[in-house]
């Protein structure tokens, strides 16, 4: 016989579905990859790396690879993923190599610490002597129009801070990088030494010239902008390889110009993007000899 619940019991049964009801339902929305729709949407334009992620990125186990033991790398790791997926990958920069490295390089380690507050900010920075660290999605943007991978040899003009060639080293085999202004040239090569970037080599003096002593490279990166394109870097460019800078005498009008060599050495040119960099010094803005 079909036993018949009393009054109590109903209103038990009542009272307990309209709390378990609600919670069910909460529960599903919110549990992380649950059944929402909108989420899958987000995942298929990547998704932002969480702190474990990054952490496991750090590890290394290649002696001859950066080695992230300064404890830099491990300080501030939510804000550069944030940094990264919302003002790198979000924009068109998608290279996994250049988002991790990006991930990685403790930006907030080569700013002034007047500054340091806004190392992940979405805009350049000045660091000293009239010069600046490139606005975050300058750096991945011109990064990834290198298409480094682990055997690329590069070749950077205006080390600036050092920020630029450690997000190459990430990738790279070796950076080389110069910087016209002594000083900045002395302190950015002590911190890449900290941080452990051994497959850097830095030095101060006139990029211009290029380092025919390193030529040739697969990759040469310009970080700050001259009328033309000087001549040595064009011959120290190996064939198949790849140049980015930025190009235009007055800062209003200047394009980063993306220069490939192709197997037989002929050069294409083609201006990329509109962008605002401090002045190329030195032998560059002498008259042409
Ligand atoms: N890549 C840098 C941004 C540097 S700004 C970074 O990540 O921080 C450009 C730098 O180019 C400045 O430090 C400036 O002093 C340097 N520079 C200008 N003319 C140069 C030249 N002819 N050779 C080498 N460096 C130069």
């Amino acid at each position: 016989m079909v036993r018949k619940y009393t009054a109590a019991e109903k209103r038990w049964i009542f009272a307990s579905l309209i709390f378990l009801v609600p919670l069910v339902v909460l529960a599903i929305i919110f549990t992380p990859g649950g059944t929402t729709k909108q989420k899958s949407v987000f995942a298929s334009q990547g998704q932002q790396a969480d702190a474990n992620q990054v952490l496991a990125e750090l590890e290394q186990k290649d002696p001859n690879r950066p080695q992230h033991k300064h404890p830099a790398y491990k300080e501030r790791i939510e804000e550069r993923a944030k940094m990264v997926f919302e003002q790198i990958e979000a924009r068109d920069v998608n290279d996994p190599n250049v988002l991790r490295s990006m991930r990685i390089v403790p930006r907030h380690f080569f700013v002034r610490s007047s500054e340091e507050h806004y190392a992940y900010a979405d805009f350049p920075l000045p660091i000293g002597y009239d010069q600046t660290i490139s606005q975050p999605y300058i750096v991945g943007f011109m990064t990834q129009a290198l298409k480094l991978d682990p055997n690329s040899m590069v070749l950077e003009i205006g080390t600036g801070s050092g920020y630029q060639a450690a997000v190459c080293a990430e990738i790279a085999k070796e950076v080389y990088t110069i910087e016209i202004v002594e000083e900045l040239a002395a302190i950015s090569e002590k911190r890449l030494k900290e941080l452990g970037y051994l497959n850097v080599f830095a030095k101060a003096g006139d990029g211009f010239f290029g380092w025919p002593e390193h030529a040739p490279f697969d990759a040469i990166i310009g970080t700050a902008a001259a009328g033309r394109v000087p001549e040595p870097l064009i011959k120290q460019l190996k064939p198949g390889g790849r140049m980015i800078l930025p190009v235009g005498g007055s800062r209003d009008f200047q394009y980063l110009v993306l220069m490939t060599k192709d197997d037989k050495g002929n050069l294409s040119r083609r201006k990329v993007m509109p962008v605002r960099f401090v002045p190329m010094t030195g032998e560059v803005q002498k008259p042409k000899k």
